[in-house]
């Protein structure tokens, strides 16, 4: 629908009707431009470390873009003391500058509702900390750690789980030490998976990366090696030949993107998953369930389809996890598993991401699905389809284990 047409709902108080329509989007458009950097040379606009040093990180540079509601100047002035404002040139020009309730927007710009924690909100909400073994490296599950490489990122996510610790705003001291990591992972033969995060790990220099990599490839019993980084998304211009060469060098590196609104899937970040394709890096993408940002089926499923487009297969999407201050960003479970059925069996089952919850407290991702089995009994598993059509498949007794009977109670969902 039309800007203006939108206005007009809105101006004539039929706003809570137009929330009803469904998403809508011009499929075979894709954002691309400078937008209000049109001036700025290209030379400059492509080079990443111009986007770096042109970022937006205060109130005073935000003014003047952008005319910020009451809510936002709260945040923005509280934002130095939980989690930092950082949003790159490129990823402001996504907001839509005169819709508050812009999808971009939300995620970057800081809001009051930062200000306000509930009783069940925790600084360290997935208990990485009591996993730490030394500092900057989680190893919760038996076969693989988490390696936080970075306390820095391109922009900073108001929902972040781990504000923390990222851009330092909170005195946590956090250094990141990568010889204390790799002893630890050279030490531990059982880690055969190595996921690098942080802060974003596409931030280090070329140079750091490759030591980095060649240092984890040099380890025997390290098979897998994954980065996580939204640096695609805040700023695709850091996939240049050069860093596509180092990862193609160390190949195969797995990545993980996070978008989580179709309106961030811009020519750029196509051109920029291409590359890292065609270097032979696999994609998957992350997303994380946010209220008024993309817990709407249609949302989603024009963000999955567009990621598929993309060369990226939609891979989780995360109910937000219980950070501090974070209320106003979080959706409901049962909107996340409305999408999900929505989706399963209506759409390519590649699209489909896996919906999880990172267990509060340290208890790691459990998968969350709408309920498909209805009984299992001595004689069958009953279930229904994307339909909700009713079916069942004969078992014999040796099938049923403890596991199953647990089902043996008729299940309502
Ligand atoms: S990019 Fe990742 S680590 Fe950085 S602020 Fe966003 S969610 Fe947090």
């Amino acid at each position: 629908m039309c800007r203006k047409i939108e206005l007009w709902f809105v101006n004539n108080g039929l706003g809570s009707w137009l929330k009803t329509m469904p998403y809508t989007e011009d499929r075979n458009k894709w954002y691309e431009g400078q937008g209000n950097w049109k001036d700025t040379p290209k030379s400059d606009w492509e080079d990443w470390t111009w986007q770096l040093r042109n970022r937006i990180t205060s109130l005073e540079q935000l003014e003047p873009l952008i005319d910020l509601t009451g809510d936002e100047m709260t945040g923005c002035q509280h934002a130095s003391k939980k989690l930092a404002m950082a949003i790159t040139p490129y990823f402001f020009n996504l907001i839509d500058r005169d819709d508050p309730e812009c999808p971009i927007r939300k995620q970057v710009i800081p809001r009051s509702g930062e200000i306000v924690v509930s009783g069940e909100e925790m600084l360290d909400p997935v208990g990485e900390d009591a996993h730490s073994p030394v500092a900057g490296l989680v190893h919760r599950y038996p076969d693989r750690v988490l390696f936080l490489v970075t306390d820095r990122c391109a922009a900073y996510c108001r929902y972040c789980t781990r504000s923390r610790l990222v851009s330092n705003a909170q005195d946590y001291n956090f250094h990141p030490e990568f010889e204390q990591g790799l002893r630890y992972i050279e030490t531990h033969p059982e880690v055969r998976d190595v996921l690098l995060s942080g802060g974003d790990p596409l931030l280090l220099s070329d140079n750091k990366l490759d030591y980095l990599l060649g240092r984890l490839r040099q380890i025997p019993h390290v098979e897998f090696i994954r980065i996580g980084s939204r640096i695609p998304v805040f700023m695709p211009q850091r996939i240049t030949d050069n860093l596509c060469d180092i990862l193609r060098k160390h190949g195969p590196i797995w990545m993980s993107i996070h978008a989580n609104h179709p309106k961030e899937c811009t020519a750029e970040l196509k051109a920029a998953c291409e590359r890292l394709a065609f270097a032979g890096v696999p994609l998957g993408n992350q997303s994380v369930l946010l209220s008024g940002i993309n817990d709407d089926v249609d949302v989603m499923k024009a963000l999955i389809h567009r990621l598929l487009r993309m060369r990226v297969r939609p891979y989780y999407i995360y109910q937000c996890d219980l950070i501090t201050g974070s209320a106003h960003l979080r959706a409901s479970v049962c909107k996340g598993l409305e999408i999900i059925k929505k989706l399963r069996g209506h759409t390519t089952g590649y699209a489909v991401p896996q919906y999880v919850i990172d267990a509060p407290g340290g208890g790691g991702k459990v998968p969350i699905n709408p309920q498909y089995i209805t009984k299992i009994d001595d004689e069958a598993i009953h279930f229904r389809n994307f339909e909700g059509k009713l079916f069942r498949y004969p078992l014999k007794s040796f099938m049923i284990d403890d596991e199953c009977r647990c089902h043996e109670q008729e299940i309502e969902c």
